[in-house]
């Protein structure tokens, strides 16, 4: 079992990553064809949730990985499990919407990983326009937000005094 590093996510709730495929298709509304035929990185399919009956009382939330493997060994694998648990740690009410992926994306870029961010963003863009021109305005309205919040970082932490 993987549990993820608390200090490291600033998060002091425990959180277990486990391979399911079933709610990382289900979730993004994709089939195995559709991963094929894009060639979508499956990092991309991540999601979080309160634990089924089976991990009940081993964690407080799993991360759904779709390929356990290549998602622990993929360079995006920080930024996107911060990105996680930047949802359940700053709940903006209920769903996905893209206010909730740019605070979802902030705490992923304040512990650091914002360059991964930004590439995986990139990727969703990429890969996901098909969705129609409602979600790739949403998609390019979060990129250009992780971009300012980056910059915006990466100046404060430039003019930190120790
Ligand atoms: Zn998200």
């Amino acid at each position: 079992m993987i549990y993820i590093d608390n200090n490291k996510f600033k998060f002091s709730e425990k959180v277990m990553i486990v391979e399911d495929k079933w709610p990382c298709m289900s979730v993004n509304g994709v089939t195995e064809i559709v991963i094929d035929l894009l060639q979508i990185d499956t990092a991309l399919l991540t999601g979080i949730a309160e634990p089924g009956y089976a991990l009940t009382g081993s964690c407080q939330f799993v991360i759904f990985v779709y390929d356990q493997d290549d998602f622990m060994n993929h360079r995006w694998r920080d930024a996107i499990i911060a990105h996680e648990i930047g949802h359940v740690k700053y709940k903006f009410g209920h769903g996905y919407g893209v206010i909730s992926e740019i605070i979802a994306d902030f705490h992923a870029i304040r512990l650091g990983y914002g360059k991964e961010m930004i590439e995986a963003i990139q990727a969703i863009i990429a890969k996901f326009g098909w969705r129609g021109k409602k979600a790739r305005k949403a998609y390019k309205r979060r990129l250009m937000a992780a971009r300012v919040l980056n910059a915006i970082y990466s100046l404060l932490k430039g003019g930190e005094r120790q």
